[in-house]
């Protein structure tokens, strides 16, 4: 591949990175996660397979593509992580004391894999910041269970344009339910950021899925065009199932796992399959977990590893979408700490009390855009995406 970077840079952060291919320096700069999980590698065969493509095709790039490997040692063992997940430590502008308590983190095979892949990001960012115009990241990944394809995505109005452009499911505001993801951190720097799952780890359809996402992805930022018969080609094989409807969806109920073991998930789940509230779901130390909500079953957990049991999802209204996209752009929002039980902690952050603010504050806030985190029995803050 022609990664032919002179010798002056980084080794640690340059050998994160799989391949480049070159392009205009004004165009955009897109750059593909593969592997963050080590058992998931229908990412790493689709981004080495687009490669080569490209590198056959001699294209001209408007704009340059970048391709980091996830996890090495757990994609050497075939796990999904050696010590922690990869996609879980990357909270609040990446601080390692948020994920070990125990001061042990920096001992992690996942710790310098993270930081191995922040140097790589960094190097990208230093090398394309004056010029490019500007960078997307994508992370691709596989679940468990069966599923279809979606797209997860911090909700910020910017990256939902994006990810608009793809006809299939969509999950918001993802990363108020499971923290640290390596897409929360790309974000929190300013970037656009999309998840990509493409079905379970083990379809072959898998790889299809992940190539198909990738000319699309370079289509629509005007990287690589593609023709309208192309377009419809690659839209075919994401492979859109009729009974999931690509509309956006939020995350309502979150079953947080303490010993994947001991947790056992009722055979038969596909991801999106619609549930009642009650239905039985799992087991849990011998006891039945049943549906606290309606909705539909998201990420199932089919394997022994992972703290995220499943979570329940339920549509958005198109209504709810266009009014938070008006209402963000607006300047309504300066008005928000004037409410009863909300405490201005900084420029981008409010506390609510929910002693004071009982109603809806979660809605409220999410329709101008904030992510709300609960940081007590009667608090949650809300930050600005
Ligand atoms: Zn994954």
């Amino acid at each position: 591949m022609r990664n032919s970077e002179p010798q002056d840079v980084i080794i640690q952060g340059t050998e994160r990175i799989r391949w480049s291919v070159p392009g205009k320096e004004e165009g955009p700069v897109m750059v593909v996660f593969a592997g963050i999980h080590g058992n998931e590698t229908a990412g790493i065969h689709a981004i080495d397979s687009v490669a080569s493509d490209l590198d056959e095709a001699n294209s001209d790039l408007n704009g340059s593509v970048y391709s980091i490997t996830g996890n090495m040692r757990a994609l050497e063992l075939g796990v999904r992580y050696v010590d922690t997940d990869l996609n879980r430590l990357w909270e609040n502008g990446f601080d390692r004391s948020q994920y070990s308590p125990s001061g042990t983190a920096n001992h992690t095979v996942e710790y310098k894999e993270s930081l191995e892949i922040k140097r790589a990001v960094e190097w990208i960012l230093d090398k394309h910041r004056e010029k490019a115009s500007r960078f997307i990241f994508i992370d691709l990944h596989t679940t468990s269970s069966e599923s279809c394809a979606f797209i997860l995505i911090n909700d910020t109005l910017a990256n939902r344009e994006l990810a608009r452009k793809f006809p299939v499911p969509q999950i918001l505001g993802f990363e108020e339910n499971i923290h640290g993801t390596l897409l929360s951190y790309i974000n929190n720097i300013g970037h656009l950021s999309l998840g990509f799952e493409a079905g379970a780890h083990t379809d072959e359809a898998s790889i299809e899925r992940s190539k198909a996402f990738l000319w699309l992805a370079m289509h629509w930022l005007e990287i690589r065009r593609l023709s309208d018969s192309d377009v419809e080609y690659y839209e075919h094989q994401l492979d859109i199932h009729p009974n999931v409807p690509d509309s956006y969806y939020e995350v309502n109920y979150h079953k947080i796992v303490n010993d994947p073991t001991k947790f056992e998930m009722k055979s038969g789940f596909q991801n999106f399959d619609i549930i009642k509230k009650g239905t039985p779901l799992a087991k849990e130390h011998g006891e039945v977990i049943e549906a606290p909500v309606s909705g539909r079953i998201f990420m199932p957990l089919y394997q022994k590893k992972g703290r995220d049991g499943f979570l329940i999802i339920n549509e958005v209204s198109p209504f709810w979408l266009k009014l938070s996209a008006y209402l963000r752009k607006s300047f309504v929002h300066k008005l928000l700490r004037f409410l009863p039980g909300v405490y201005v902690v900084n420029e981008r952050a409010f506390k609510i009390d929910l002693t004071v603010a009982k109603f809806l504050v979660k809605d409220i806030f999410h329709l101008f855009g904030y992510r709300v985190v609960r940081t007590g029995e009667d608090t949650v803050i809300c930050y600005r995406r």
